[in-house]
């Protein structure tokens, strides 16, 4: 596990379309629209490809899972989930942010879901691992985690990482 000169688009893409064949693949697949933003300012960025790809499936899965349980309790027609994906090259990092128009997070568990083994899921659907190994990935690469997250409008998880 070494760090490499990556090409961050490209990666953004192909783990997200991943996280999506692999649900869509599973036990109860949903139809997503997904919206890609990637900025062609960024380039390749210093990472732990291996690392950084667990850091897209995990967040990528959450809003599937997330958007899944929204449209459970929502009328047949009313609701269409939908995934942005934005890349955007600032100063001396770059930003990814992957955006579900799901459920939104409820301001009294915001502050625990960093936490490793909090989840919200039932039975064995989580372990609560995913947004503490995210987390501890983003921060050993330098960069910062960021949610944000309304129950009108869905989630938002936001990372930049500096780019050397
Ligand atoms: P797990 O997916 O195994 O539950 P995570 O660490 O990935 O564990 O996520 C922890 C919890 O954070 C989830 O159980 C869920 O309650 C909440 N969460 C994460 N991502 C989202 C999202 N996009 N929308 C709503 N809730 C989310
Ligand atoms: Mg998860």
């Amino acid at each position: 596990n070494k760090r490499e000169e990556k090409a961050f688009n490209p990666l953004v893409k192909e783990f997200v379309n991943l996280s999506f064949h692999g649900m869509r693949a599973g036990k109860s697949p949903i139809n997503v629209e997904i919206e890609f933003q990637l900025d062609p300012e960024v380039g390749k960025i210093s990472l732990i490809s291996e690392d950084f790809s667990r850091v897209i499936l995990n967040l990528s899965n959450n809003a599937f899972d997330a958007m899944r349980e929204k449209l459970k309790s929502s009328e047949s027609g009313r609701y269409i989930p939908k995934l942005t994906v934005k890349t955007s090259k600032l100063k001396d990092k770059v930003a990814l942010s992957i955006e579900d128009n799901g459920p939104g997070i409820p301001d009294q568990i915001k502050d625990k879901i960093l936490q490793p083994f909090f989840t919200t899921k039932k039975g064995t659907e989580g372990t609560g691992l995913g947004l503490s190994i995210t987390h501890d990935i983003v921060k050993a690469h330098g960069g910062e985690l960021k949610v944000e997250s309304q129950e009108s409008t869905g989630s938002a998880f936001t990372i930049q990482i500096p780019i050397t």
